[in-house]
């Protein structure tokens, strides 16, 4: 029985990157992963789903070319796009491959379990850690009550197969959904999403929402918000007003549970909350004091970035270095058109605690490189609390995945607007909406008409 430094179970974006991470700070490390490492993000996440926005957005510009491009007529081709998405992912989880075997790290291909408090197996082996970290994700739900053969299915069944029918229910509209519809509707199906809360992406606030909306519904995606799923029978999804839905498949975007399955915390101590996470305190401990958890199967905010950060964060611990990522704030992206990236406090969060704030706003329609680019439906906003520090940003619009960055470092950095808005940004370029977004927040926006 070999001794590592340290044992990690699952390779996804928390377990690869901090076996890498232990790897550079010289520690022995061993990765067990069941299936394919890169985990949900790699293989069935962030890069199938950005592999075939890509190609909706591409359709999207081509159906709503500009008045100087004519396009006569163009051929969807999804074997060569699902083709493609599987070239990708396996470049990417190739690559993950490769740099492991660099790095040193064991790489075990096997479902793993506890069998005590510090050994693991994995098929035939047994191996003894001195510390070990949980990073075995999250899986698809569909409760019991809503499956039905054949016709419910999941975010990983849409990426995987081509042939969904001519027609579509997706339960659920928050990030996935809300992907998923753009995707499949760009792809050629009659799509409607049925969210039970009063607007989709519950956590962000409406007026950044409301741009989503308003474009989901002009390319024709249906949406039905305000009203839960009451019955799904074969064909057919009934709402809780009786309204009756047919369509061909009915995808369910409902959320994900973490993944504990067959692992057997309880043989180490390790106790599992009430949703099958791993319960740890606020340095990702477990209740064994040598094993952690990081990543979806700790619940809360499932985002690959995070995972990855939680592990870099654990495993710096771990190896008393001073190089710990600080996961006080955690942008996000939704994937459409348009885009909706978001850091730190909502307006409607701050309200909710009582936070004093300002708001500054900007249109892209008021930015040249907006108006030269045709891309003139977003908004930024930027909120700062009574001492101008900056608490939270939303950017609805082209780009805002990238053009979130800055606001990221401010509102990271507990920076003041007013220093933000004393940098230079280069002309012409979205960024500018950053710039003039901050000096509203001083009613000193250039570009935005005098407040009377
Ligand atoms: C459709 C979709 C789109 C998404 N898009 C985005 C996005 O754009 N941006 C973003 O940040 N996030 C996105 N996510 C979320 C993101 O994929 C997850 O937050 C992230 O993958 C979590 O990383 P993880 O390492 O914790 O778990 P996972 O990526 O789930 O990896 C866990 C790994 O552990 C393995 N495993 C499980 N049990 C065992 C065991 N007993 N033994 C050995 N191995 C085991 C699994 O096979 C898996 O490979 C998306 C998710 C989905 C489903």
């Amino acid at each position: 029985m070999k001794t590592y430094d340290l044992v990690i179970i699952g390779g996804g974006p928390a377990g690869y990157v901090g076996a890498i991470r232990a790897s550079q700070f010289g520690l022995s490390v061993a990765l067990i992963e069941g299936k394919k490492v890169g985990g949900t993000c790699l293989n069935i996440g962030c890069i199938p789903t950005k592999t075939f926005l890509s190609y909706a957005e591409n359709i999207y510009h081509m159906k709503n070319s500009r008045k100087g491009i004519l396009v006569d007529k163009f051929n969807i081709n999804k074997e060569e796009i699902y083709k493609e998405k599987e070239d990708v992912v396996n470049k990417l989880t190739g690559g993950v491959e490769a740099l492991l075997k660099g790095y040193g790290v064991t790489l075990i291909k096997d479902f793993a379990s506890f069998t005590d408090n510090n050994t693991i197996k994995a098929g035939d082996e047994i191996l003894s850690f001195k510390k070990a970290i949980i990073a075995t994700g999250s899986k698809s739900l569909i409760p019991k009550s809503l499956f039905i053969e054949d016709y419910t299915v999941d975010s990983t069944y849409v990426l995987e197969n081509p042939e969904l029918g001519k027609s579509v229910i997706i339960v659920g509209g928050g990030v996935i959904g809300c992907e998923l519809a753009f995707i499949l509707k760009s792809f050629g199906m009659d799509v409607t999403i049925v969210e039970k809360m009063p607007q989709i992406l519950i956590n962000e606030d409406k007026d950044m929402t409301r741009p989503i909306e308003t474009s989901f519904r002009k390319k024709g995606i249906k949406l039905i918000t305000g009203v839960g799923v009451k019955k799904i029978e074969k064909g057919k999804v009934i709402l809780e007003n009786d309204k009756q839905l047919i369509s061909d498949k009915c995808v369910i975007a409902i959320g994900r549970i973490p993944n504990t399955k067959n692992l057997d915390p309880e043989k180490a101590g390790i106790k599992v909350g009430e949703k099958g996470e791993i319960l740890v305190n606020k340095d990702f401990l477990t209740h064994n004091k040598n094993i952690y958890a990081v990543g979806d199967v700790v619940g809360g905010i499932q985002l690959a970035h995070y995972a990855s950060a939680m592990a870099c964060k654990v495993v710096a611990g771990i190896a008393e270095k001073d190089y710990a990522p600080n996961l006080d704030f955690i942008p996000s992206v939704t994937y459409s058109i348009p885009e909706l990236a978001t850091i730190g406090m909502t307006e409607k969060k701050a309200k909710e605690e009582g936070i004093e704030y300002r708001v500054g706003k900007f249109m892209y329609a008021a930015n040249g490189k907006a108006l030269s680019m045709g891309e003139t439906g977003g908004a930024i906003k930027i909120l700062a609390n009574k001492d101008d520090k900056l608490i939270g940003a939303s950017i609805v619009g082209h780009g805002a995945d990238n053009l979130i960055m800055p606001l990221v470092v401010g509102v990271s950095l507990n920076l003041k607007a007013s220093d933000l808005a004393k940098l230079v940004y280069p002309h012409p370029t979205l960024s500018e909406i950053i710039l003039e977004a901050l000096e509203d927040l001083h009613g000193k926006a250039i570009h935005k008409p005098k407040r009377r």
